[in-house]
């Protein structure tokens, strides 16, 4: 290693490297350390299936590192909402300006180990049903560290599975053959899961679900549907809403200036592949309030098209906040 990097830094990666091995990443600019970076898991002895959630550090050297802080960064947080990554942040600050002058990496896993151990729950909620995780909940954590009901997530996909063959069987036999087979996938980043359906569906229903008082329109919710309604109103005004509103053809196929007549006709799709596409996006414009019949957003019949109970608060009485948690990301 470079005469030019500091004894305390050479000192502190061949530690890291020994002792957290393959776990570490030391990306080098030449022979000088740049950045350390690590995922840290809670403390669960051996047992990686108690591990339920998780955290990338990422630490950049500066080129007076351990005299000036390193900048620090947190990436990829799994199960963490936003309120625990803020606290730990603000740990990782006071740990920097404690430090300055020693090593520091090797405390700052600890640090951040220590508050994940202190929260091996997945926080936040069940993307599916958005009722939060309560005690006496059975929850599955899917191979990219996503959380749900067992019993959502079965639901979840068996109905996947159910859309998936409906769609087949719409397609000609020669393209049935010839389609991509049935791929569970995570409903948060899609990246592929195998899941026993038959063993998840045996679980009870979400905690919150069952306790959950009868769905009651309230003067506040009215409200909130009214104020929704021009939102929504102004982003189609915009262009903003792909499938609500448009009288063109479905986004994202290939047409040609015949296939618009052909839809404007027929109200139908041109043939082939296509099908499988048009009729994906209408089936998500009925479900985005029957736009195909053109209502105008907060119309009866939109307000009809809305079967599901409001579910907006999450188990501590906050909005919900579906997209924005850290265990979204
Ligand atoms: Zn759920
Ligand atoms: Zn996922």
């Amino acid at each position: 290693m470079s005469a030019a990097v500091d004894e305390r830094v050479t000192d502190e990666i061949e530690a890291l490297e020994a002792i957290l091995m393959n776990d570490v990443v030391i990306k080098r600019v030449g022979e000088v350390p740049d950045i350390i970076e690590t995922v840290v898991h809670p403390s669960t002895g051996d047992d990686i299936d108690q591990q339920f959630v998780c955290v990338t550090l990422e630490v950049k050297l500066t080129p007076e590192y351990p005299d000036t802080s390193p900048v620090v960064t947190l990436r990829n947080p799994r199960g963490l909402d936003d309120e625990l990554i803020s606290t730990i942040n603000s740990q990782i600050r006071g740990k920097l300006s404690d430090c300055l002058g020693q090593p520091v990496v090797f405390e700052l896993i600890e640090l951040i180990r220590e508050n994940l151990t202190e929260s091996n729950l997945p926080s936040g909620q069940c993307v599916i049903c958005l009722y939060g995780f309560s005690d006496g909940d059975v929850f599955i954590k899917t191979q990219c560290y996503h959380h749900f009901h067992s019993h959502c997530l079965a639901n979840h996909l068996i109905a996947g599975k159910k859309y998936y063959k409906e769609e087949l069987d719409k397609l000609p036999l020669w393209q049935q053959v010839s389609a991509p087979a049935y791929q569970q996938t995570c409903p948060v980043c899609r990246c592929t899961v195998s899941c026993d359906v038959e063993s998840l569906k045996k679980a009870p229903p979400p905690m919150d679900s069952v306790s959950a008082p009868p769905f009651c329109l309230t003067a506040e919710l009215k409200d909130l549907q009214k104020k929704m309604a021009a939102l929504l109103a102004e982003q189609v005004a915009k262009g903003g809403v792909v499938g609500i509103g448009d009288t063109g053809p479905p986004p994202l196929t290939i047409t040609t200036p015949a296939d618009n007549e052909i839809d404007e006709a027929s109200n139908g799709s041109p043939g082939g592949s296509q099908d499988m596409k048009a009729e994906a996006v209408g089936e998500a414009r009925q479900n985005g309030n029957g736009s195909n019949n053109n209502s105008a957003p907060g119309s009866p019949q939109a307000r009809a098209a809305y079967r599901g109970p409001y579910r907006g608060f999450n188990r501590r009485g906050k909005p919900g906040r579906r997209g924005a948690r850290g265990g979204a990301r």
